[in-house]
């Protein structure tokens, strides 16, 4: 789409909490008429430092090859732990900025920029595919480190429009889980859908002397606990996960944050579709970077 037209489209979207569903049902048809393309994969990407982003290291070298390895997307929704807001949002600017959410890292970090245009059809058409809640268009976010610290070593020419949804911190898991459900058609319409999180999270509990890939044992636990629910198709327990594991989750989760993307990919997998794991590691002994494909 020319820029004109987006950047039309981005008003048109932002608009449509004013003037009512009239304009957001016209995007939404307008996205609806884009065409049927190959069906995407999702991901759940453990995303862990910033530095990730401009660092040539293990982690940044996966993201590149899976952006060769993968279809091309005609769009990208990302679902990044760094965005929690009351109620569900999804950006629908033409240009989103590039969010520089964290601090004590050096100035070449924040002087990364990540231009990639916004997608005002899809997000459109997001919203038109959740009937669960009620999704509210944003005009003021953009793209954080969670969505950008990926999508610059895997996508690096940015040109691949991208729109965040945010997480509601206040829900349950199933309520992710369901909208993941609600937002599977995306996938037709050549939209990647990536979580971007950490399967276990642990800030306070770094371990900067740690050796590589050595973790915690309730680390430990964490993960492979929730990588046998995955790996048996058992949604059910992994969103008890709280109940199950008790001290272990707290530990593991001192805030839920990064671990609520997943169950928007979980509730994307369907009947037919398997999970390949990369990156499946840990960092500084309390992060976990496992990430996830899901296909057919
Ligand atoms: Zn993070």
């Amino acid at each position: 789409m020319e820029r004109r037209s987006l950047l039309k489209a981005g008003g048109l979207l932002a608009m449509a909490q004013i003037t009512g569903m009239s304009t957001l049902s016209a995007l939404a048809r307008l996205g609806a008429q884009l065409p049927a393309t190959q069906r995407m994969p999702a991901m759940f990407v453990g995303h862990g430092s910033p530095m990730n982003a401009i660092e040539d290291n293990m982690y940044s070298k996966s993201w590149h090859a899976m952006g060769k390895k993968l279809p091309r997307p005609s769009a990208i929704l990302s679902v990044s732990a760094h965005w929690l807001t009351k109620g569900t949002k999804v950006t629908g600017m033409a240009r989103p900025r590039t969010i520089h959410d964290f601090g004590g890292f050096p100035k070449k970090l924040f002087d990364q920029q990540y231009p990639a245009p916004g997608s005002p059809e899809y997000a459109a058409l997001a919203m038109k595919m959740v009937s669960h809640t009620h999704l509210l268009a944003d005009d003021s976010w953009g793209l954080d480190h969670g969505t950008w610290s990926v999508l610059l070593p895997m996508y690096p020419a940015a040109d691949i429009p991208v729109f965040q949804l945010s997480i509601d911190y206040d829900q349950p898991p199933k309520y992710h889980y369901q909208i993941g459900k609600e937002l599977n058609k995306l996938r037709d319409k050549g939209v990647l859908i990536i979580g971007s999180g950490n399967i276990v999270h642990n800030l306070g509990m770094l371990d900067f002397s740690g050796g590589s890939n050595k973790a915690f044992d309730w680390a430990k636990e964490f993960d492979s606990r929730f990588t046998e629910w995955i790996d048996k198709g058992d949604h059910a327990s992994a969103m008890n996960y709280q109940q199950l594991l008790g001290t272990t989750a707290r530990m593991a989760h001192p805030t839920y944050d990064h671990l609520l993307p997943l169950f928007y990919i979980l509730g994307l997998q369907q009947k037919n579709e398997k999970i390949t794991y990369f990156n499946d590691r840990f960092d500084m002994g309390s992060i976990s970077m496992r990430s996830l494909i899901v296909s057919a």
